[in-house]
């Protein structure tokens, strides 16, 4: 839950709404003074009940305490000597025991300081609290329309600032060894500079994290900068608890928070005599508890068996000569065998991993598209091969120095498109995994029949994607599960569209009792080293598979094996939608888990 802090309210008489907004629209000075009260209100201390200074009442508190103790217990050792019973009491007694009391209970108060102030500041947990004005205000405020923003980025966006849209707890700053502490005074009036800065175009608001450095301030004043600007709350979307250190220079710039994605667990996936749970990031209901059904059936019929094909990243820049034979001449060069070695050396040079394996050419006109194919370890590849394919590109100018790059991507690589080339010659790792499903298991577990089965995959994976032109989309939906997995092991999200292409086959065997079922991936890019895979979330969902960072025993295996098993979990997942789509299962489950009985009119804006 998404609390907002607020000040706490003023004791004086309280200000009609009106007011209210009014003091909420007034100009930069009061915005300012807005921002800084995002510190908390300085929170009460027992001592702050006392009119003397704290180290006199201390002082005074404890000589009492002991001289008053050291006092009774004379008076005590006195009485038993003289046999007077302890309970007759002189007024001096009297006076002495009362101090006594009174200085325990100060000193209690003063060593359990944390404990009295509990209770002192648990009445004043509205500071907490959503002042329904403030709510229905927000909510006002972001039904403004939005402005363009060149326009917003050009001039300050309106006569009269936007109002201070911060909410949940203050942003704060974090030591080296992790403690973090709300910021001082003179920080916050230097973030509120910040953030008019920002606001008015003056400061780019890129180079916050290179100025300040200090990623996590970085990203709360970009934020309260893009909500004045915009006029609309980030209320819902989490500020701290991320590690933006960690994203910085390599997975997101310009952060404002982070988007929260549910992981849910499917298995275990009995893959290769291996059991898996296998980690899905998804926003889908049904998905997870489809796929995890599929690996039921897949462990009750004696688990699945994937194979990896090949291994290769590839890139392929666009060159272009002044004639089309020029483009011949070096496209014959580099695919002659007797320049493999040469070409290999060079590409080579820039990598420990990166192991050039084919170069494969296509012309068109003058214009030529090399596409290099090579292994990356455990990388997904892309930045590598790039670096690669740069090494050769500066050796063949010295030969061909008619030769005109005309891009490093040709997009016949080809990266994060639906391409042929992919389909048929294979991205990143290609794989076939199968498993044979009992009749008993399709019968009980998926609650179908094997004939069912096979007509469904014929008239709809395969006649049925042929009918709508198809490219490598022969499946039932494989790219469910390859994005779910993707997200949660920090792969790119995008790549899932080459990913995802596959091909599902299902045939009765066993004197047509059982069914075989495979499915063939030829271009599933991932890696366990490099991009999002090194993040805390994703690297924990890595390590749940055995597959986190790069293998030392075996470069590339991390990266192989987290491809084979996205294929088996695809397996898992086609084997349960199929049967539900061919028992008529699809839109009952679907309702069940996709719509839950949540009033979503509610939840509407
Ligand atoms: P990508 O090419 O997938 O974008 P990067 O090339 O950015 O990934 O990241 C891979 C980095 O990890 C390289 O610097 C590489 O040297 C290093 N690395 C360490 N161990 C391995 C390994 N086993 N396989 C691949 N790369 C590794």
């Amino acid at each position: 839950m998404d609390v907002r802090r607020r000040p706490p309210k003023p004791s004086g008489p309280p200000t009609n709404s009106l007011d209210h907004h009014h003091q909420q629209n007034k100009g930069s000075s009061s915005a300012s003074a807005r921002v800084l009260d995002r510190s908390p209100s300085p929170t009460p201390k027992a001592s702050d009940a006392l009119p003397l200074p704290l180290y006199l009442t201390n002082g005074i508190f404890f000589t009492l305490f002991f001289s008053v103790a050291y006092y009774l217990l004379h008076r005590w050792r006195d009485k038993i000597r003289n046999s007077t019973p302890l309970h007759v009491l002189t007024l001096s007694d009297l006076a002495a025991i009362l101090s006594l009391i009174a200085s325990f209970i100060y000193l209690l108060g003063f060593f359990g300081i944390d404990f009295v102030q509990s209770f002192i500041a648990r009445p004043s947990n509205d500071h907490w609290d959503v002042d329904v004005e403030d709510e229905r205000f927000i909510l006002d405020e972001d039904r403004r329309p939005r402005r363009l923003p060149s326009v917003v980025s050009a001039t300050p966006i309106s006569p009269s600032p936007a109002p201070k849209l911060m909410e949940g707890p203050p942003p704060t700053t974090t030591t080296p060894l992790g403690i973090s502490h709300p910021p001082c005074p003179k920080e916050e009036e230097a973030d509120e500079e910040l953030v008019n800065s920002v606001v008015s175009g003056d400061f780019p608001s890129y180079s916050l994290e290179s100025t300040l450095g200090d990623c996590l301030r970085a990203a709360s004043i970009r934020r309260e900068a893009v909500q004045r600007i915009t006029g609309r709350s980030l209320s819902g979307m989490p500020l701290d608890g991320f590690d933006y250190d960690s994203i910085l220079g390599q997975c997101c710039e310009m952060p404002v928070g982070y988007v929260q994605i549910p992981v849910g667990i499917a298995g275990p996936l009995l893959l290769n005599g291996c059991e898996y749970s296998v980690p899905m990031a998804t926003t889908e209901g049904c998905l997870v508890a489809s796929t995890n059904r599929g690996c039921k059936a897949i462990y009750a019929s004696g688990g699945a068996t994937g194979i990896l094909l090949r291994d290769g990243m590839t890139r392929a820049p666009v060159v272009r000569f002044p004639t089309a034979k020029r483009a011949t001449d070096l496209k014959f060069f580099l695919e002659d065998p007797l320049n493999f070695d040469t070409l290999a050396l060079v590409f080579n040079k820039s990598s420990r991993f990166a192991r050039l394996q084919g170069i494969q050419c296509s012309i068109a006109g003058k214009n030529l598209y090399i596409r290099f194919s090579c292994s990356t370890g455990d990388a997904m590849g892309m930045n590598m091969v790039s670096k690669c394919v740069q090494n050769v590109l500066d050796f063949l100018r010295s030969d061909f120095s008619d030769m005109d790059v005309i891009g490093i991507s040709g997009n016949f690589c080809s990266d994060k498109k639906p391409a042929a080339v992919n389909w048929i010659e294979g991205r990143g790792k290609s794989v076939v995994c199968e498993a044979t499903i009992s009749e008993e298991v399709v019968n009980k577990v998926l609650k179908t029949t094997v004939p069912a089965l096979v007509e469904l995959n014929m008239l709809k994976n395969l006649t049925g994607s042929a009918v709508a032109g198809a490219l490598g989309g022969f499946n039932a939906h494989a790219a469910n599960i390859v994005s779910a997995v993707f997200i949660a092991t920090g792969q790119d999200p995008a790549q899932n569209i080459e990913s995802s292409h596959c091909i599902t086959m299902m045939e009765a065997v066993n004197n047509g009792k059982d069914l075989h079922i495979s499915v063939t991936m030829p271009s599933i890019e991932v890696g366990t080293v490099g991009g999002g895979t090194q993040l805390a979330s994703q690297s924990a969902c890595l390590n749940l598979l055995g597959v986190k960072g790069a293998s030392k025993e075996s470069p590339g295996s991390n990266a192989r094996l987290l491809a084979t098993i996205v294929a088996g979990a695809v397996l898992a997942g086609e084997l349960s939608l199929m049967s539900a789509i061919a028992a008529g299962q699809l839109v009952k489950s679907h309702m069940k888990y996709n719509r839950s009985s949540r009033d979503v009119t509610k939840i509407a804006s």
